[in-house]
């Protein structure tokens, strides 16, 4: 049959989606220590959560490790947008490591918030999934440690040493449904508890995920391009399938698989905070493979958040541990 006879299948994109602030930022400074000071260059976990990303720095001398005691004495070591903990800090001091922190600045004011509490003597609960890279850096940030819940259910065990003296802190990547709902069950058991709502999600989780729920709507399928392991990516594919929409979390157009096309006239794309958008372009010419395809960008809110580079990175100085 004659392909321009056919309907063509609706792409509606996400605005905004793709990178934040903070993984723009965390990236350019992994690049501007490979020409600085050329490679390589260590990086303390993935610099941010996409195998794509971390494969192309890879491949241009950047090195990544899980512990610092892979990297050489003093060489040049980058930690990644997700924070580090206090103990890290002082185990690349002992070791004498030129550090580069590339933590986004709203995971940094995450941890302030957690360290202005304790000063004031209160416990901290940390909203966050356990194992994520942040809430350990988080966890490691605040003195005295944090209770951590990841839901509501988690509240009901929880014993503090007073309940008059207690704060909450979130993690940046969360779901703003389901955090809602913890903090709610906080309040109920601990009216006194002192925190930031909502807050310390960022601005670039809430506004992909707002966006994301509305384009949904239309759709009979929602692919959100991300790493298996990126919290905020994850947290859009929920919005999706808690819609009741066939929701999928791809890491490039060669995952997407034919049979979730099938009797499909609308796709609603995103992309996670660390996921390039050549990789949405690349979904979209793939699927092309399935009719003649119509972008629709979504209007959108703008996003105008920049973040600075370190200041040792602007004045292109040598950096000394
Ligand atoms: Fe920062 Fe938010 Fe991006 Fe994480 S998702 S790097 S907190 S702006």
């Amino acid at each position: 049959s004659d392909v321009s006879d056919e309907k063509p299948i609706r792409v509606i994109l996400a605005n905004p989606r793709g990178f934040c602030a903070g993984v723009t930022r965390a990236i350019e400074i992994v690049d501007k220590c490979l020409e600085l000071y050329g490679p390589p260059v260590y990086v303390r976990h993935e610099i941010v959560h996409n195998k794509h990303v971390v494969d192309s720095l890879r491949a241009r001398g950047a090195v990544f490790v899980d512990e610092l005691d892979e990297v050489p004495h003093g060489a040049v070591t980058v930690f990644s947008a997700h924070g580090v903990s206090k103990a890290v800090i002082n185990d690349a001091k002992q070791r004498q490591l030129p550090v580069v922190d590339a933590t986004c600045p709203l995971v940094s004011k995450v941890h302030k918030e957690g360290q202005n509490h304790a000063a004031r003597g209160r416990e901290v609960v940390l909203i966050g999934h356990a194992g994520h890279p942040e809430v350990e850096g988080t966890q490691g940030q605040i003195p005295g440690g944090v209770y951590l819940v990841s839901a509501a259910s988690d509240v009901d065990g929880l014993v503090v040493r007073d309940p008059e003296n207690l704060a909450y802190v979130t993690q940046t990547t969360l779901s703003v449904d389901d955090t809602r709902e913890v903090i709610e069950a906080l309040k109920l058991r601990f009216p006194a508890i002192v925190g930031p709502d909502v807050k310390d999600i960022c601005y670039a989780t809430q506004n992909r995920q707002s966006a994301v729920r509305e384009i949904a709507r239309e759709a009979d399928l929602l692919l959100v391009v991300g790493s298996r392991n990126s919290s905020n990516s994850n947290r859009l594919r929920e919005i999706g399938a808690e819609m009741g929409k066939p929701s999928f979390l791809i890491a490039d157009a060669e995952a997407l698989r034919p049979e979730w096309m099938e009797g499909v006239a609308t796709v609603a794309v995103t992309a996670g905070a660390s996921a390039p958008e050549a990789l949405v372009q690349g979904l979209i010419d793939r699927l092309g493979d399935f009719g003649r395809v119509e972008v629709i960008e979504q209007a959108g809110v703008e996003e105008h958040t920049q973040f600075k580079l370190p200041r040792i990175l602007q004045d292109g100085e040598r950096i000394k541990a």
